[in-house]
């Protein structure tokens, strides 16, 4: 299972799992199967559920990608996100608040973070938190890719980087340009 962009931050690429590419609009969590292999991917930021996702799950978790996609796409754009939007998000975070667990372990005092919420709650509140976390930080310096028919967002660790990936759009947008250039 391939997903466009991954190793943004958590909320892009939830986003990403669903956009334009050149390879045209397709959703990469179109399926259990496909969640499933997302959150494997996902294994050092979220946890990994006990037991397989499900279509109820899936559903959830394509409902809180829509609202994160509609409030990211507003903000970007400086317009109003809509009320039903800010509050899905806003619910999901509410679903799982977190905790913290105090442990003695080799002599010594560890303190955990664990969420007070099922597998499902802590996963979109998990993601709602990161989605959150963009927005009030550095939601103003997401991009989108400037690749022909491209729309693929990121966080640009350096101000010059204009692509998803360099092999991908970098090198089609160069291609044709050769192209371009060259032609009789
Ligand atoms: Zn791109």
């Amino acid at each position: 299972m391939a997903f466009p962009l991954t190793g943004e931050p958590l909320a892009l690429d939830l986003i990403n799992t669903r956009s334009d590419s050149p390879d045209g609009l397709s959703d990469h969590l179109a399926t259990v199967e496909a969640l499933d292999a997302w959150l494997r991917i996902q294994a050092d930021r979220l946890p990994r559920p006990a037991a397989p996702p499900t279509e109820a799950d899936l559903a959830a978790v394509l409902r809180l990608r829509e609202a994160a996609d509609t409030v990211v796409d507003h903000v970007l754009r400086g317009v109003e996100p809509p009320a039903p939007a800010l509050r899905a998000l806003s619910e999901a975070d509410r679903l799982a608040p977190p905790y913290r667990t105090l442990r003695w372990r080799d002599s010594g005092l560890t303190v955990a973070t664990e969420r007070a919420g099922d597998d499902r709650a802590t996963l979109l509140a998990l993601l709602a938190d990161a989605v959150i976390d963009l927005l009030a930080g550095p939601v103003h310096s997401v991009r989108a890719c400037e690749g022909p028919g491209c729309r693929l967002l990121f966080l640009p660790a350096h101000p010059r980087r204009r692509w998803c990936s360099p092999e991908l759009c970098g090198n089609r947008v160069r291609v044709a340009r050769y192209y371009r250039r060259h032609k009789p």
